[in-house]
Order: C-alpha cells, then sequence, then structure tokens
C-alpha cells in the first residue's frame, strides 16, 4: 500500500515535496496521540503534524462539531451571514489581550502573515520589513523573503526585507545578552533601512528552526525601536500560540509584550485548515478602507471546528498541563544531557522543546549523522518526533497537549535506548 502511494505521489505531486525517514511512513490513522500505519502499528506521535495536532488526532468534541456543522452548512463565504464565524470571532477575541479585538479569519499561517504585512505596510505607509535569521514565517511569494532559513533554497529578489542577527541564547554570537541583539535591529534601521519600517515580526521560540526561544527581554526592546522607526510589530503565534508553552497563553507573554498584530494557524484548527490574524480596532480601520476578501476563510466547518478546539483546551485545562508535562520532559532530557555528551542542548517551554546534538560541546559542531540515525531508531521503536534547526540536528518535540506523563517518559526511554546504541 504504501510503495503505491509513494508511486502515486512521485508521478502526481511536485518534486519538491520531501518526506522523513528513508522508507516514509504511511499513516492510515490517528486516534488522539497515537498514530498508526498501513500494517497497524502503533506510534506514538511527539510531532502533532508539525505541531498542528494540539487537542489530539480525531478528538471526539472537535470531530463531532465539524460534523453536525458539515451536515448543516458547509459553505457560505462572508457575503452572507452565518453564526459560527461570529461565535468563534467572539470566542478568540476574548483570549487576547489588550485592545487586539479584530479578527481575520485565513486558511493558513502564511496566508496569516501575508496579511499582516499587508496591514502594517498599509498602516504606516512603509514598506520595509524586519525578521530574524532562522526564522519560518511561511512559503508564499511575500513570506518567504520573512523566512530566513536557507535551507528551502529560493532565491526571490525580496529587497525590501532585512534580517537580523538571531537572538539565540545557544548559538548566537552574543549569548543571551538582548540589549547587543537588539542593537543590531537599531543598526538596521539607521543604516540599513530608509529610517521608515513597515513592520518587525518573530516568533518567540523559533518552531523550524529548532526551538530556538528568543533571549529573554529582547522583544520588549525592539518592539519600542520599530515604533520609533513607525512601524508595526507582529508576532507569529503559529507555533507558539493556545498554551502550548505552559507558562502562557501566547508566546508573546513570556516576553512582556503586546504585539499590534498578531498571526496564528496550525494548533487553532487541530489540523483543519485554519488561520487567524488579530489586530487592534485602530489597525483595523485601515483596512476598511479597502476590501478585503477570503472564499474560504472563516468557513462555518473550520470556524465549528476552531471553536470546539478553544472550548477543549479550555476544559481539558491543556496550558497548565503543557507547562506541568514540559518541566517534566525538561527535567528529564537534562538528565540524559548528564548522561550523554551528544546532547549540547536542551531547550525550549512547556510541550514545545528542542533537543540539540552536537559531537563537540564546546565548538557546538552540528551532530548530523548521528541525529539521522537517532531519528531512523526511534521510529523503529514507536516514537515519531520532529528534525529541525539550520544544521538539521536539533529534535523536536511538540506533541498533541493530550500526550501524558506515561507517554513522556516512554519517549525519554526510548531516546535513552537509541543514545544508548548509537
Ligand atoms: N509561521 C510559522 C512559525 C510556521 O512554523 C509556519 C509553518 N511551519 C508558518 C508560519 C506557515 O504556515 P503554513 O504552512 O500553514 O502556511
Amino acid at each position: 500500500l504504501g510503495d503505491e502511494v509513494l508511486e502515486k505521489r512521485r508521478k502526481f505531486l511536485g518534486p519538491s515535496l520531501f518526506y522523513y525517514y528513508q522508507k516514509p511512513l504511511n499513516i492510515v490513522e490517528g486516534k488522539m496521540q497515537y498514530l498508526f500505519d498501513e500494517n497497524g502499528k502503533r506510534y506514538l506521535d511527539a510531532f502533532a503534524g508539525i505541531v498542528t495536532v494540539s487537542c489530539g488526532h480525531c478528538h471526539p468534541e472537535v470531530l463531532n462539531a465539524i460534523v453536525e456543522q458539515s451536515k448543516l452548512l458547509q459553505h457560505a463565504t462572508t457575503i452572507y451571514l452565518h453564526h459560527a464565524i461570529a461565535d468563534f470571532a467572539e470566542a478568540l477575541a476574548s483570549k487576547m489581550p489588550g485592545n487586539l479585538k479584530v479578527v481575520y479569519f485565513v486558511n493558513s499561517g502564511s496566508e496569516a502573515n501575508e496579511l499582516a504585512m499587508l496591514m502594517a505596510r498599509l498602516y504606516s505607509g512603509n514598506l520595509e520589513m524586519i525578521s530574524l535569521r532562522n526564522a519560518y514565517h511561511g512559503g508564499s511569494s511575500g513570506t518567504i523573503g520573512l523566512t530566513a532559513l536557507n535551507t528551502w533554497k529560493y532565491s526571490i529578489p525580496q529587497g525590501e526585507i532585512h534580517h537580523v542577527v538571531n537572538p539565540d541564547p545557544y548559538r548566537g554570537i552574543f549569548g543571551s545578552n538582548a540589549s547587543m541583539y537588539a542593537k543590531d535591529v537599531q543598526d538596521h534601521i539607521d543604516y540599513g533601512t530608509s529610517g521608515k519600517v513597515a513592520g518587525f515580526i518573530a516568533e518567540t521560540i523559533q518552531g523550524v528552526g529548532g526551538a530556538v526561544e528568543l533571549a529573554p527581554g529582547y522583544l520588549k526592546l525592539v518592539y519600542d525601536m520599530v515604533h520609533k522607526a513607525g512601524g508595526l510589530c507582529i508576532a507569529d503565534e503559529v507555533q507558539t500560540g493556545f498554551g502550548r508553552t505552559g507558562s502562557q497563553y501566547w508566546g508573546f507573554e513570556t516576553q512582556g509584550v503586546i504585539p499590534d498584530i498578531v498571526t496564528m494557524a496550525k494548533g487553532i484548527g487541530n489540523g483543519l485548515p485554519l488561520g487567524a490574524v488579530v489586530t487592534t480596532p485602530e489597525i483595523a480601520s485601515v483596512m476598511a478602507q479597502k476590501i478585503q476578501f477570503n472564499t474560504f476563510g472563516g468557513n462555518p466547518v473550520c470556524s465549528a471546528g476552531g471553536h470546539a478546539v478553544l472550548r477543549v483546551l479550555d476544559k481539558e485545562k491543556r496550558q497548565e498541563h503543557c507547562a506541568d508535562l514540559g518541566s517534566h520532559l525538561t527535567a528529564r532530557f537534562r538528565d540524559l544531557q548528564e548522561r550523554y555528551d551528544i546532547i549540547g542542548d536542551v531547550r525550549g517551554r512547556g510541550l514545545m522543546l528542542g533537543i540539540e546534538l552536537v559531537t563537540d560541546r564546546k565548538e557546538k559542531t552540528p551532530a548530523k549523522a548521528e541525529t539521522a540515525i537517532l531519528f531512523e531508531k526511534l521510529r523503529e521503536l514507536g516514537v515519531l518526533v520532529g528534525k529541525g534547526g539550520l544544521h538539521g540536528n536539533v529534535f523536536r518535540i511538540k506533541p498533541p497537549m493530550c500526550f501524558n506523563k506515561d507517554d513522556a517518559d516512554f519517549l525519554v526511554d526510548a531516546f535513552d535506548y537509541a543514545l544508548s546504541k548509537l
């Protein structure tokens, strides 16, 4: 079955698609924190379809909301009224701090960031954007410029986008010194741009970049600089949102800032194609003079599903759970780090963790080959994790939030066993 799927995929789907594992995994079913392959083998999913399945695969309450709405009305667009989109917008706005109360629905993270960039440019009247090296903000023609990871191998001219030094406490040139990194932003504004910028965008824990948490205090300094240069500050919460970081509902709260625009996708829909942009009435009023239209954005089925996700995360107290389980996982991985020199760094928050492998702790030489071997071994043991980072040597641990303590222990024990066999 898997071979047939692979053959069809090669024949009919674009060659730029990539897959994990030497022999790709053919998944046929998902149940909460588990995935099942064509032979019925069960895998513990510690990557959640790239940090997307927030409540759990086919979570009954989310599934029920999707099914019931699908029976009633699947599509109408926003040229008519329907309650699902309005109710969902109200629920989402209630989760936002400050004056962030106006919601736009789209279908993906890239679309959300495209719209955020458009808003920043229209509101400020400026063009130039600033993003961090090692960031991922999307794969569309506009957001590819914000995505500053060379692994994506595009060279589309993006003259109006500037990439600043990444405030990475582990590999960054200034360690955890937020003000030195922030100075690089000011230097870019002063010497690299016209002096007026449209906006600045960042994740607070870089996802694809390998669970890199920005140096503490960085965003506060940079938001001030960007505002002074006439720009808006955008928080990309596509991976960090909805309580995954444990300590806070939104990643930006861990840096003590309130952005002008927040973008979200992935976990908001538990797997449905859904994204959102939330901003203030003042910024939204600039958009009111234009037409902003999205055929599928906030369609009844995705709205009902997304609304159910918010309810489930609250009801099941997932934010608190992410905090507790994240501490447990971090402590257990730190124990492993003491026993295996190859573990250079254990980082992240809540259920958004990164384990970086190096062959030399001082030089931080990426252990690429060892990462690849371990990755295959974990799969054999029935554990699925993500890979990332600029050098591809970071394991990304970002399971569905229904992951429990036994799952966490099984995951770390699998790492321990695989490491002992290296
Ligand atoms: N922002 C971040 C932080 C992401 O991780 C991603 C996807 N990996 C995106 C934006 C783009 O989302 P999408 O793939 O839904 O367009």
